[in-house]
């Protein structure tokens, strides 16, 4: 591997050794204050927790589901090996999984993990072998899909999980043929895998509890959400619940009460968003609340408003009528402009949500925090502190189409914060010591960024007395290993009660007059100090 050359100048490290999937990571570092010198300011070793949970997983089946599956596990770091018979069914995984690029980007600007390998199975063997588990996503056929899962825990390892998509088929009865049963059961997602967190989980009746727990937290380790389905049923239980929606909007259009059009629109505007947020059960008042509601509302339900289980019959003269309406709308089946539309607004929604630390954005947000803790350790012991790569989203570019200097602001003021919180600094100690106030901060302009560049500050101490912080941070792009900007800053350190500067505290002190006695062995940055420049 070669090592970075800088015109500029500016910290840098260099992965020298170890691999993708966690160990030790030979780093050599390279500083502002060392241009052109042979040898490194310092080198050292970086232990980097990963996701050893999951390497590589056999995919069967590689359509609408196989593909978002593949764009999930491929993103998160996970080899896949993909068995279907179809021409051309690589090619949808493909888009599928440009699409998830495309849509995590924008996202979380948290580096992801170097992608897995895509790679093609030529047999359902050839995709099972030596994985730690299989996910079947074949057309919903139960002998389809039994012959699948029978051959397929076969020819897979013993302690293989061996999951299936199904929308709604019992998994004691996919379960019937296979060796092993015990490690199979059912892992059903949504369309965008890639996208919607939930993954219903249902064991058979010969499927072992273990199963089912080995699978929660491998989706987890995903970004999915879980949800184990008590008893076996058919459908499940999100689809049960889809069903009978649809149902009552077949009929509404059936009996000419509205137009698809119409239906639709009734949701999107009204509970679809509700939906996001709650449940038909989480209402507003806990128990008494409930109460309330159900003796409000509760008698509707047996008036005839719904048609229940009863399905409009699909003539042709129905199917025409729906198919006539949909092509109204000018919708192309499989346009790639409406899936990325489709799933610019779920990242949309799921942003939203994640800011208010709820529902699918919870999930998010826990995701991220493995992403964070999984490839990052901060502190190497010697050089200077490493913050997480970010990737830059495309909706922090200014009119220039680069990253523009309130977003740097934004990176350095979090590595500031992620400083704090490596020191000591947590809300106890807010509440009950007192903070860092920035008073200070310097920013220079060295290169541009631009969307889905990932990069990454590296901060350094440079005093640490009695109230007075003093921090450097370079921001370094990782393609080339180029400063892109460079920041100093000043904080006072201010008593919580008093509201005035006052000595930093306790361990926190302690914490860093260590760093900043080990940063001073550090070159120090050309431009500390610097004011702007007259050309
Ligand atoms: P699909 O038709 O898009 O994809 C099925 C794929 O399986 C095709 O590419 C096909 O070539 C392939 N295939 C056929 N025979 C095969 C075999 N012997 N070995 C391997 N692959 C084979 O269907 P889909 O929508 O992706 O659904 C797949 C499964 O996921 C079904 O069980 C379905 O019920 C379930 N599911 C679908 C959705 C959805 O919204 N589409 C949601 C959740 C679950």
């Amino acid at each position: 591997m070669s090592l970075p050359v800088f015109e500029q100048g500016c910290f840098s490290a260099t992965v020298l050794g170890g691999n993708d999937l966690g160990g030790v990571h030979h780093l050599r570092g390279y500083g502002e204050w060392d241009c052109g010198r042979a040898e490194p300011a310092w080198t050292g070793e970086v232990k980097v927790m990963s996701k050893r949970w999951l390497r590589t997983v056999g995919l069967l089946g590689g359509g609408v589901i196989g593909g978002g599956w593949a764009a999930r596990f491929v993103l998160n770091g996970v080899d896949v090996r993909l068995h279907d018979p179809a021409p051309g069914a690589i090619e949808g995984v493909q888009q599928q999984l440009a699409n998830a690029r495309r849509a995590y980007r924008r996202l979380t600007r948290l580096a992801l993990p170097p992608e897995g390998r895509l790679s093609v199975a030529t047999s359902v063997a050839d995709a099972v072998q030596g994985v730690e588990l299989v996910q079947e996503s074949a057309p919903e056929r139960l002998d389809l899909k039994q012959q699948l899962l029978a051959a397929a825990s076969r020819a897979a390892a013993p302690e293989t999980l061996i999951c299936s998509s199904t929308s709604g088929l019992r998994p004691s009865l996919l379960q019937v043929e296979m060796d092993r049963p015990e490690r199979f059961l059912v892992a059903h997602p949504f369309n965008p895998v890639y996208m919607l967190p939930l993954v219903e989980l249902c064991g058979g009746e010969r499927t072992a509890p273990e199963a089912l727990e080995r699978a929660a937290e491998i989706y987890r380790g995903l970004g999915m959400h879980p949800l184990v389905v008590r008893k076996e049923v058919d459908g499940f239980i999100a689809n049960r619940l889809q069903e009978a929606m649809w149902r009552e909007a077949l009929w509404l259009v059936h009996d000419n009460l509205a137009t698809v059009q119409e239906v639709d629109d009734a949701i999107r505007y009204s509970f679809g968003l509700r939906r996001a947020i709650m449940g038909p059960f989480r209402i507003a008042g806990g128990g008494d609340g409930m109460r309330r509601f159900m003796q409000q509302w509760g008698p509707m339900l047996k008036w005839p408003w719904s048609k229940l289980t009863e399905v409009p019959e699909l003539t042709d003269a129905f199917l025409d009528k729906l198919a006539q309406q949909a092509d109204d709308r000018g919708e192309k089946l499989g346009s790639l402009e409406i899936e990325q539309n489709r799933d610019d607004c779920y990242v949309a929604l799921l942003q939203g949500l994640r800011s208010q630390g709820y529902g699918a954005g919870e999930t998010v947000a826990l995701w991220e925090q493995g992403l964070r803790e999984a490839n990052f350790q901060i502190d190497d012991g010697c050089g200077p502190l490493r913050m997480p790569p970010a990737q830059m989203p495309s909706d922090w570019l200014d009119s220039n189409g680069h990253v523009n200097e309130s977003r740097y602001l934004q990176l350095f003021s979090e590595a500031t914060g992620t400083l704090e919180r490596y020191v000591g600094i947590d809300s106890e100690y807010r509440s009950r010591c007192g903070a860092f106030y920035t008073v200070e901060t310097h920013l220079f302009h060295l290169g541009e960024l631009h969307a889905g560049d990932r990069a990454q500050v590296l901060t350094q101490v440079l005093g640490a007395q009695d109230k007075r912080l003093h921090v450097f941070h370079v921001l370094t792009r990782e393609a080339d290993q180029k400063p892109v900007a460079m920041s100093e800053q000043m904080l006072i350190h201010v008593d919580a009660s008093s509201r005035r500067s006052a000595p930093v505290r306790g361990e926190v002190r302690e914490r860093l007059l260590e760093l900043a006695e080990r940063h001073a062995k550090l070159p120090r940055p050309e431009r500390v100090g610097a004011s702007i420049r007259q050309r």
